[in-house]
């Protein structure tokens, strides 16, 4: 690996992507070059059709890029076989979709559970790992249930903790709150910076909702496959302490 002085997680070098459509060929990635800091929770955000889905799944490995370079922890993904990229993706990295991508017949704990045997690890572990994974998004009372009794909300946590149960470096969200309302947004985006803050993950949001801005640790803001510009949001205010009553 080049030695840098600061060595992100994640890289992008002149990422370009384009989808032919009948005779039409349209570029989604121009070019396109970033880096994400480790331990911290960057946020793309970009209006609908900028290409933020694309890229992300270029960034993990889901997706090859028609040219440039992406290097996830000091690894160069383009290089690597199908196989070295699944078992990359398995043991690194972890993904929270859009959609939940629940499975309907398998309990919020089963959800949790079922990427850790694919992992390998025991029955016992992989429980006492889901259950702490769970207990964190605060569904610890309700890990039984099926998809169908959860409310959005609870079925984007058990999704996330089915992410974080793997323990990745890298966790990605695609739109995660984005069929969620206000507040179940905002458990939901506290819940990934405290991912970061905690376990020293590198978490990589995507979001056309600008609500979630001051609350990730730097914002890249992207349009028609271009990044514009870096910055570090200010936080939201902290509601005012009521004044003591005399
Ligand atoms: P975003 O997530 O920002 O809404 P996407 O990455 O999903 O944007 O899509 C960017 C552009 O790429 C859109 O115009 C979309 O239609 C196009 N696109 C994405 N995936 C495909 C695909 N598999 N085939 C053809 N076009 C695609
Ligand atoms: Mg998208």
């Amino acid at each position: 690996m080049a030695a840098t002085s600061t060595n992100p997680a994640l890289q992008a070098l002149n990422v370009r992507k384009s989808f032919v459509s009948g005779r039409l060929e349209s570029t989604v990635l121009h070019d396109l070059t970033l880096d994400v800091r480790a331990g911290e929770l960057t946020l793309i955000a970009g209006p609908s059709g900028c290409g933020k889905s694309t890229l992300l799944a270029i960034l993990s490995g889901l997706q090859p890029a028609d040219a440039g370079q992406v290097r996830a922890l000091g690894h160069e993904l383009g290089g690597m076989s199908m196989r070295a990229l699944e078992h990359f993706r398995l043991q690194h990295t972890g993904f929270v979709f859009q959609g939940f991508n629940l499975f309907p017949a398998l309990s919020a704990l089963e959800q949790v559970e079922l990427p850790l045997s694919y992992m390998g690890l025991a029955k016992s572990a992989a429980r006492r790992r889901a259950v702490e994974s769970l207990e964190e998004v605060g569904l610890g009372p309700r890990m039984q249930l099926l998809p169908a009794e959860l409310s959005g909300g609870e079925k984007q946590r058990v999704a996330i903790a089915r992410a974080l149960a793997k323990q990745p470096e890298l966790l990605f969200a695609d739109e995660p709150t984005s069929a969620l309302d206000a507040a179940n947004g905002q458990i939901v985006i506290d819940i990934l910076h405290r991912i970061a803050r905690n376990h020293g993950t590198t978490v990589l949001c995507v979001s056309h909702d600008p609500r979630l801005v001051g609350h990730a640790d730097r914002v890249l803001a992207m349009e028609d496959g271009r990044i514009l510009s870096d910055h570090v949001p200010t936080p939201p205010a902290e509601p005012k302490a009521k004044e003591p009553s005399a």
